[in-house]
Parts: C-alpha cells; sequence; structure tokens
C-alpha cells in the first residue's frame, strides 16, 4: 500500500505540475492575442477616420471631434467658426491634366490647410473637393484672416505633379457659432456662405451674415 500510496503521489505531483504549465501557457496565449487583437482594432479605427489620400480625417473623424469641440464651446461661452472649402472648376482640372495630377493637388492643398492652422483646430476632407475646419477660440473676424490667408496662398502655389506646375484656386464660406446652433445648422450656413463665394465669383471667403 504504501509503495503504491508513494507512486500515486508521484502521479498526482506530476498531473498537477502539467495542469500548472497548461494554465500558464493558456494565460500568455491569452494575453499575446489580446494584445494582438487591441492593436488591430486600434489600427482599423484608424483607418476608419482617416481619409486615404490626405491622411486628414474624413467625415467619421470629424463628426466626433466637432461635436466635442461644439459643446467645450457652447459651454465656455467662447466663439467657433466653421469654414467650408471647395477647389475651384476642380473637374475642368481633372478632365485637363488626368485623376492623378487632381490627387496630387488635393495632397497639397491638404498639406496647405495644415499649415496655416493651428494644432487645435479640427481639418475634415468632407468629400471630393471640399474640406471643412473648424476655428477654435476664433470669432469671425479672425477666422476670416485665416481664410484669406489660404486663399492666397493656394491662389500663389503652384502645385507640382510630373514635372509640371498646376495653379488652383479655392473658395470658402464661414459661419461662426450660435447660441442654439447644432453641428447641422453651423454647417448648413458655412454652406450657404461657400455658396455665395461661388456665386460672387470664386477665388474668395464670404460669410453668413
Ligand atoms: P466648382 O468651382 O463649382 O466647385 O466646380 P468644380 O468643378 O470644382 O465642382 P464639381 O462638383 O463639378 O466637380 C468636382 C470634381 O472633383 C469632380 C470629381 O471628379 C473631382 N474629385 C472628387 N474627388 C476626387 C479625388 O479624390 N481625386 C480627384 N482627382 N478628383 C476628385
Ligand atoms: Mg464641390
Ligand atoms: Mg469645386
Amino acid at each position: 500500500d504504501k509503495r503504491e500510496d508513494g507512486a500515486l503521489t508521484a502521479v498526482r505531483q506530476s498531473l498537477y505540475l502539467n495542469l500548472l504549465i497548461c494554465l500558464i501557457v493558456t494565460v500568455v496565449v491569452m494575453l499575446l492575442l489580446h494584445r494582438i487583437v487591441r492593436r488591430f482594432q486600434f489600427k482599423i479605427e484608424t483607418q476608419a477616420t482617416l481619409d486615404s489620400l490626405t491622411g486628414l480625417p474624413n467625415r467619421r473623424g470629424f463628426d466626433t471631434m466637432a461635436m466635442r469641440a461644439l459643446k467645450q464651446a457652447q459651454r465656455d461661452d467662447k466663439p467657433l467658426t466653421a469654414v467650408l472649402l471647395d477647389l475651384d472648376h476642380f473637374k475642368q482640372l481633372n478632365d485637363t491634366h488626368g485623376h492623378l495630377a487632381g490627387d496630387a493637388v488635393l495632397t497639397g492643398f491638404a498639406d496647405d490647410l495644415k499649415s496655416c492652422l493651428r494644432q487645435s483646430d479640427i481639418i475634415c476632407r468632407w468629400g471630393g473637393e471640399e474640406f471643412i475646419i473648424l476655428l477654435k477660440d476664433s470669432d469671425r473676424e479672425g477666422a476670416r484672416r485665416v481664410a484669406e490667408s489660404i486663399r492666397v496662398l493656394v491662389e500663389h502655389h503652384a502645385y507640382a505633379f510630373s514635372g509640371s506646375t498646376l495653379n488652383v484656386t479655392v473658395s470658402l464660406g464661414l459661419a461662426q457659432l450660435q447660441a442654439d446652433d447644432s453641428l447641422q445648422s453651423l454647417i448648413a450656413r458655412a454652406d450657404s456662405a461657400l455658396y455665395h463665394a461661388k456665386q460672387s465669383g470664386r477665388n474668395r471667403v464670404s460669410d453668413d451674415i
């Protein structure tokens, strides 16, 4: 009996040891899998909120940041101005020089936009050749100055493409946030200001008053 007990104890110990090793290996594998899934998830989320051509936030990325900025400005009673931008006669540029040339201009234009703005401002490729920016702590006059500096920079920028240069102009419509504004109503006013800029001859800044 004693000999059998001794043998059983050894078997039991080795069983427990094996179970412990299995448990440790399972926990390590689970932790590694969790890290890989988290990293993958983060990558997918980032890709889903960025525009692949310009690297700017897309509409999905913009919505979250814009809602937060709007609420903060209304709560702190700080000014905030939206500027909607649309490249002029861009279809013509594509038709004349090709879609890749258009893409190069869009990328260069996005870089110009970034260079005119502060880190805290929100930029987005709204779609096609349209962009939107939210200028924090900027009233109508401050925003007009920024919008005008973008307009002038773009007007004088010769965008390089395949050994040649391309010129483009931009029209901008701005609207300052009102106390009862929603994101939609703010953008709607910026949109009608942009429409006005287009109607008045393009390559200009208009505001919603
Ligand atoms: P307007 O001055 O009135 O704004 O005229 P427009 O030609 O700029 O406006 P329209 O809406 O007629 O044309 C926009 C063009 O933008 C048509 C479309 O092919 C082009 N476009 C949209 N997205 C892209 C893109 O990602 N790359 C390129 N190359 N072109 C694009
Ligand atoms: Mg357009
Ligand atoms: Mg256009």
